[in-house]
Formats: structure tokens, sequence, C-alpha cells
């Protein structure tokens, strides 16, 4: 049985190059899936990890986002995650895009997709990108240093122009700030130089930094944008556009942390008092849309048990950076599992986005286990990823239930910063991906 067989099973629809989208829930198309792959017979690859992407949560998130925000446009950075079936339903669902570089542009204006729906928004460009924004018509696009000012006035006059502010990003995981943004100090100076070099600047934009943890940021970033429309307006700007940029969390649990309802229920009221209703206000949320949305399934494809009485070398590294989660202490085996994808794959986001990701047991003996909690002891344990870099380590904290090669771990929220930055290292494919939409909605908005 292959993954396309499942999706053609159920309502199966292929049109425009878009691949099959069924309607079945992710768990289903997990079940129907695994319970019959046959390990002994199987083609080669099709126990490689996979993703399922269930469009109805990018669908459900827009809608979330048109109730909590309904003032401010989202323009989805394409960055988080380029994938063609997310953006067409993104485009079909009238957001616009983000886009970091000429490729990104190229990708959306592929999909028939107006310019104007596009903001150029990386401060420091390569000028055959600027050249081709002009070419195509993208006007929109950030600064924040006088140099690029120059280069835009010589490749770009005719840019609508958007100075991208320094805000405080103490409380994201990624900072931003260190490498883009005006400070206030510095807006006015720039501000003077686009009017020397007769350039136009119509608005403001900042990031508070991505996987932003305290929604407080994104005041003070607007009190911030706020001074600075006040200062273009005594240089004789007219500003007419407000980005208040990514970082929206996913969340729903406003409980015990950050949830998107929080960071609305501040920003759209302090929109709204500090900029009048002509103010065009558009943001560029990424993780917000991508990560909920895909869930990998990865396959146990080896097993190291580390015995801690004749392996003593391996104990004193293994639990430097851990707690000992096993149950039956210091004298069990540790368990080590390589599973099929890794740090060089989806699971950069370890890396590079900082992420801690959860394993959960999918199947084990043969017996399809997604959302189940299992009666078993846990045992503390390496999960490793195939290549053969051992910088390639998911977790070394791990707990869980004893497995076996031919099991299988998954993984939910890893749609943000995951596959876009996925290598090939070490000969191992990117993780393919099933579409499925548990909002049927999704099938007419696609015209499927
Ligand atoms: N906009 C810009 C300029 C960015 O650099 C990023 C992420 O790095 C984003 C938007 C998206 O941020 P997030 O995924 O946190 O919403």
């Amino acid at each position: 049985l292959s993954k396309d067989q499942i999706v053609i099973k159920d309502k199966s629809i292929k049109k425009n190059g878009m691949p099959p989208i069924s309607t079945l829930p992710v768990e289903e198309i997990l079940k129907s899936y695994l319970t019959t792959l046959d390990l002994d017979n199987c083609e080669t690859e099709s126990d490689n990890a996979f993703f399922v992407a269930d469009l109805g949560e990018i669908y459900r998130q827009h809608l979330r986002w048109k109730t909590n925000l309904p003032r401010v446009e989202p323009f989805y950075a394409v960055k988080c995650n380029t994938d063609l079936t997310l953006l067409r339903l993104l485009a079909a669902l009238g957001t616009g895009f983000d886009c970091a570089s000429k490729s990104e542009i190229k990708t959306i204006l592929d999909m028939g997709i107006d310019p104007s729906k596009i903001i150029y928004a990386n401060p420091c460009k390569q000028s055959s990108f600027i050249r081709f924004a002009a070419e195509h018509d993208v006007k929109m696009m950030t600064f924040d240093n006088a140099e690029e000012l120059r280069k835009i006035k010589r490749f770009f006059p005719n840019a609508q122009l958007v100075i991208r502010i320094l805000t405080d990003d103490s409380k994201a995981l990624i900072k931003l700030g260190t490498k883009f943004g005006a400070s206030l100090n510095n807006t006015g100076f720039l501000l003077q130089t686009a009017r020397d070099l007769g350039l136009s600047v119509i608005g403001v934009s900042f990031h508070v930094g991505s996987g932003c943890y305290d929604e407080n940021a994104y005041i003070d970033a607007i009190h911030r944008a706020r001074f600075v429309f006040d200062q273009a307006t005594e240089l004789g700007f007219n500003f007419h556009l407000l980005d208040v940029g990514g970082g929206f969390s996913f969340s729903h649990k406003s409980d015990d942390g950050i949830s998107f309802e929080k960071i609305a229920a501040l920003l759209g009221p302090a929109i709204d008092k500090y900029f009048p209703p002509n103010i065009r206000v558009i943001a560029e949320p990424g993780r917000y849309y991508a990560a909920p949305a895909f869930t990998i399934a990865t396959h146990i494809i080896a097993k190291r048990t580390v015995r801690r009485d004749i392996e003593e070398e391996y104990i004193p590294n293994m639990n430097a950076d851990q707690n000992d989660v096993s149950p039956t202490g210091d004298d069990h085996p540790a368990f080590m599992y390589y599973i099929n994808d890794g740090l060089y794959g989806a699971f950069n986001c370890i890396l590079y986005d900082h992420q801690l990701v959860t394993p959960k047991v999918l199947m084990k003996g043969g017996n399809f286990l997604f959302g189940e909690t299992l009666d078993e002891p846990e045992y503390s344990c390496f999960i490793w990823g195939p290549t053969c870099d051992s910088i390639d380590c998911i977790t070394k904290n791990g707990s869980l239930p004893e497995l076996l090669p031919g099991d299988w771990l998954y993984f939910e929220e890893m749609g943000a910063y995951t596959i876009a930055a996925a290598t090939k290292f070490n000969g191992f494919k990117q993780s393919k991906i099933i579409y499925t939409t548990t909002e049927p909605h999704v099938l007419d908005v696609l015209s499927l």
C-alpha cells in the first residue's frame, strides 16, 4: 500500500498539480499506512519517515486570526515553510506573503499572485534581487541602514520603503535584533537620508523575535513605531503602513503561558489606540500558520542498549546533562534509539530554532497507539537521527517505554522551520508529506 493509495481510497483529488488531499483525520492516515506496512516485503523507502499535513489546521488558524485581529492583514512568512500546497491554500484564503529572497518572491509570483501581495521583508538585500523585485513590480520592501537606501536608490528608486525598527526581543526564542532593526537613535538620520535621496518611505515594520513568549513585547514595539511615525511626519513623510512582523504564538494555552488570543487582546486595542483607521496594518506570521498543521512519523531503525555495568565510559556522558528517569535506577541499561529523520533533516529546528520536541509512541509491537498513554514503565533514552554524525541527536533526555526497531514515534506541531531548512546530508531524503484536511471547506477554497 503506497501513501498515494491511502488518500485515493478516501475523497481524493488531483488537479492543477496539486497533490491528493484526503479528508481523513490525521490519526486515520497514520493508522492505515502503518498497520499495512509490511517491513519484510515493503518497497525500499516506504518505511521512510513522513509528515501528515492537516490543511484544516491552517484554515482554522486563519479563521482564528481573522476573529482576533480583524484589522491586521497577515502576510505569511514564506521562509517558515515553503510547501506549495500550504502556500496555495494561504493564497486562496487571501493572505499576502513576506518574502526574504528572489527565490521566495519567484515562488509566490509563479503561483499567479499579484506583486502587491508581497512584502520583500529582508532589510539587507542582494543588488540583483532588488533589480528582480523592480522588474516584477514588488514594490514594498524593508530597510534598516543607509547603505541599503543607496542600493535601493540605484536599483529600484520607485520602491515603497518600510523602515524596520529595533524592538525589545529579550522575550523571544530567536532574537532578531542583534542582526536587524534601526534603533530609535538612528531612525531620524535614516529617514533624513531617504528624504535626501528622494525615496518614498511609507511606514514602519518591526519583529519582536520569533517564538515571542511575552505579549507585552508587542506593546512596547507599538510605542516605538508610533514614535517613528511622528518623526516621519515632522520630516514631511506621509506614513500609511504599519507592519507588526511575526513572532505570534500558535498556542491555545492562555492559562500557563502565551497564547495567540493573549497577544491579540493587547495588540489589537493598542493598534487602534495609536494608529487611526486610515493606517494599513499588516503582519508577517510564520510559525503561527505552519507549526500546528504538520505531524511527523518516524521509524525506529536501530537500537543500542548501553549496559551500565560494562559500558561505564558512556554513562557519565549520558547523565552529564540529563536527569536519569529510569525507574529501575542506575543499574538498568540505557537505550539509544535511532530514527529516520534527524537534525540534518526536519529536526534542524532543534539546532536553528531552539525547539524542544516531544516524542510520542505511535506504534509498538504492531499496536497502533496514537494519542494513547501506555501503562508501562518508562526508561531514560537518547534519540538519534540517522546520519553518521554525533551532533545528530534529537534528545539526550527522552523517557519512553522500551521500544524496538520497527516501532514508530511521532512528533506533533512540526511545521515551522523544519522542512524549510532540511538537508539531504548522508544521502537521506527529506521526509515526504501526505496531505489531508479535517476541514472539508478547504477543498472548496482550493477549488478542488
Ligand atoms: N518576518 C521576518 C522578517 C522574519 O525574519 C521572520 C522569522 O525569522 C518572520 C517574519 C516570521 O516569524 P515567526 O515565524 O516567528 O512568525
